[in-house]
């Protein structure tokens, strides 16, 4: 079963003051969770696993914005190292599709899913790239759309996934960070549109939440 970089409960993560943080973020920022480098080392690492497993054919990489948007782009960035300098190489292709289920920092009822043609997934190696996963409802409603395209392969990779008690256990087949019950943003994660201008995963003060309340 895949796993990922576990970070524990009583990981509080780093000063945010020894860290570069853009200036109109620096009041709303508790602590910096997971910082910009470590999560493009850990992206290089599963660029490779992934290969490894899907790299024998045409891939279909499906990013899931807005969230998962800068993720993707890491990601596909050390595909393409891996199929310029490796022995052997596919051709990747892109898709978009847009998901909403969160509103200030908690879930909605309602999953919208936005952009669902993807026709062109009959028969292809599907990558789907996510942001993070916490009981696996809005994956599992992405998923089962996609089923209906007859791909030949569904993966799924996300960077982080949250450790929460109501989490069901659907685990996707590649994890980045396994996480605590925490709100996070920041590389592409947002509260209400913003912090997605942050290269560090952060931890949100609760005056913050307050101050992009909508
Ligand atoms: P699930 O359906 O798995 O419970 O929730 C997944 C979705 O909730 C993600 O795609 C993301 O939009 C949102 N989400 C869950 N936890 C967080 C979080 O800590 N930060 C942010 N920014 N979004 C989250």
């Amino acid at each position: 079963m895949a796993c990922g970089l576990q970070i524990k409960d009583e990981d509080s993560g780093y000063n945010k003051n020894l860290f570069c943080i853009p200036k109109h973020y620096e009041e709303d920022i508790e602590r910096v969770f997971i910082p910009h480098g470590l999560i493009l080392d850990r992206t290089e690492r599963l660029a490779r696993d992934i290969m490894q497993d899907m790299g024998s054919h045409h891939i279909v990489a499906l990013c899931v914005l807005k969230g998962g948007y800068k993720f993707f782009a890491d990601l596909l960035d050390h595909i393409k190292a891996l199929n310029q300098n490796g022995d052997k190489s596919v051709p990747i292709t892109v898709d978009f599709v847009r998901i909403k289920s969160y509103c200030n920092d908690s879930p909605t009822q309602k999953i919208s899913i936005v952009g669902e043609e993807l026709s062109a997934l009959n028969g292809k190696n599907v990558l789907v790239v996510e942001d993070i996963i916490e009981t696996g409802r809005t994956m599992k409603a992405l998923l089962s759309k996609l089923k209906d395209k007859e791909p030949k392969m569904i993966r799924v990779v996300s960077l982080l996934i949250k450790m929460t008690n109501q989490s069901p256990g659907y685990r996707p087949d590649y994890i980045g960070f396994e996480i605590p019950d925490k709100f996070v943003v920041g590389y592409a994660l947002d509260y209400n549109e913003y912090f997605r201008d942050l290269n560090h995963i952060c931890i949100l003060k609760e005056k913050a939440k307050e101050k992009y309340k909508i």
